[in-house]
């Protein structure tokens, strides 16, 4: 169900059905199971162990699109290290399934919680500062248990 989730967003990219993009698909697949965030280089280094000649600016700006497509969410530490997770919202649309992040700050691992700002805050926020509103995240920093 997610390789097909993932077939469409990759056509609507207008890329074609190739070796690369088949084997994003199940490296993606495989990630989205396990939950696990990973960087755009360690995504790149898995593909290359499959298939060696994949282009790092290739894999790198379909994870670019992914995320703008909303398969992918990104989440940035303090350190710098960006790291991205196959659970956007494209992948299980419907207010059930919106959620955001917590993330550790010593281990980087990312787990998500089913939580969101009441409708009606947002809104107001939207209305009193005269801003439209399109998208929002929320990401709460803190140590996880295994690290505490
Ligand atoms: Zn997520
Ligand atoms: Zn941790
Ligand atoms: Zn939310």
């Amino acid at each position: 169900m997610i390789e097909q989730t993932l077939e469409t967003v990759f056509a609507e990219l207008g890329q074609r059905s190739t070796a690369p993009r088949k084997l994003m698909t199940e490296e993606l697949a495989r990630l989205a199971a396990t939950g696990e965030g990973f960087t755009a280089e360690h995504f790149w280094h898995r593909l290359q162990q499959e298939h060696p000649t994949i282009g790092r600016a290739t894999v790198f700006r379909a994870v670019r699109q992914l995320v703008e497509r909303n398969v992918l969410d990104c989440i940035d530490f303090a350190d710098g290290t960006r790291l991205y997770r196959v659970c956007g919202d494209r992948l299980s649309p419907g207010p059930d399934h919106h959620h955001h992040h917590l993330a550790c700050n010593i281990c980087h691992h990312i787990s998500d919680f089913h939580f969101c700002l009441p409708h009606a805050t947002l809104e107001q926020i939207g209305a009193r500062e005269n801003f439209r509103i399109q998208d929002h995240s929320l990401t709460i920093y803190g140590v996880c248990q295994n690290c505490q």
